[in-house]
Order: structure tokens, then C-alpha cells, then sequence
């Protein structure tokens, strides 16, 4: 490096300018991944503003908001299958066990409404099925 320093064209103003210009390089290419961050953040948060809603109940409209919904009918889908097989081991010891709601069923009461719109599941009054009454988990 100091072979450098000793030559012609490496005079003291000269280095100093090089080094002021790559500065200001690195500054304008920070600034320009700063601002495609906080775009990239503002349409990951916000959505791009005219998305529809993800779900039929009109949850979901932003990227952040479809990931919270569908953890939420997740949430759901595991509700109803715990409420259903807490239904099986019910009748397992009375087969003739047959609850007209889903709170008589030993244990269920915790798991026995949707996360999402706080309905109580319904049970079908021939069929036995389990359901969630909310939009759009019909087929839980
Ligand atoms: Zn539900």
C-alpha cells in the first residue's frame, strides 16, 4: 500500500475525493435498501389497497390479516375435531349418548365455540355431525 501513496497520481487531494465519492455511493445505496424495505414492509402490513378480503366473512384484506385467518379457522378445525372425538369417547362408555348440545359433552366446554366468531358448534340433530355455524366453516 505505501508504493501507492508515493506516486504522482496518488496525491493526498486525490484519495481524499475518491473516498468522499464512495461514501456518498454507500450512502445513496443504503438509503435505496432502506426505502425498498419499508415498501416491501407498508405492502406486507397494509396489503396493496384493493385486495379483496382471503375469507368469506370479510377477514383477511392484507397479506399479515389472510396469515391471521387462516391460523384462526386452524384454530377452528382443531376445536371441532377435539369437540368430535370427545364425543367418541363419550359414547364409547354409553352408546347411547346423544347430546342435544355440544356443552353437554364431558370436557368439551373449553373447546366448544369457533375462536373466530365465538359461536357454539352446533350438532346436527339426525346426523350427530359436529359443525361450525361460522362463514365460511361450513366444511370443518
Ligand atoms: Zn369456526
Amino acid at each position: 500500500m505505501s508504493f501507492r501513496m508515493s506516486g504522482e497520481f496518488c496525491s493526498g487531494e486525490a484519495v481524499r475525493g475518491r473516498s468522499s465519492r464512495r461514501r456518498g455511493q454507500t450512502l445513496v445505496a443504503s438509503l435505496i435498501v432502506i426505502a425498498i424495505i419499508m415498501i416491501l414492509t407498508v405492502v406486507y402490513m397494509r396489503g396493496t389497497g384493493g385486495g379483496k378480503p382471503a375469507k368469506p366473512d370479510g377477514r383477511g384484506t392484507t397479506t399479515m390479516g389472510a396469515a391471521k385467518a387462516s391460523a384462526e379457522d386452524i384454530a377452528c378445525q382443531s376445536n371441532v375435531n377435539q369437540v368430535r372425538q370427545l364425543l367418541m369417547v363419550a359414547k364409547t362408555s354409553d352408546d347411547s349418548f346423544k347430546p342435544a348440545t355440544v356443552d353437554e359433552i364431558p370436557g368439551a366446554t373449553s373447546v366448544s365455540k369457533c375462536p373466530v366468531g365465538k359461536e357454539t358448534y352446533t350438532i346436527g340433530p339426525e346426523s350427530g355431525e359436529i359443525h361450525c355455524p361460522h362463514l365460511g366453516h361450513e366444511k370443518f
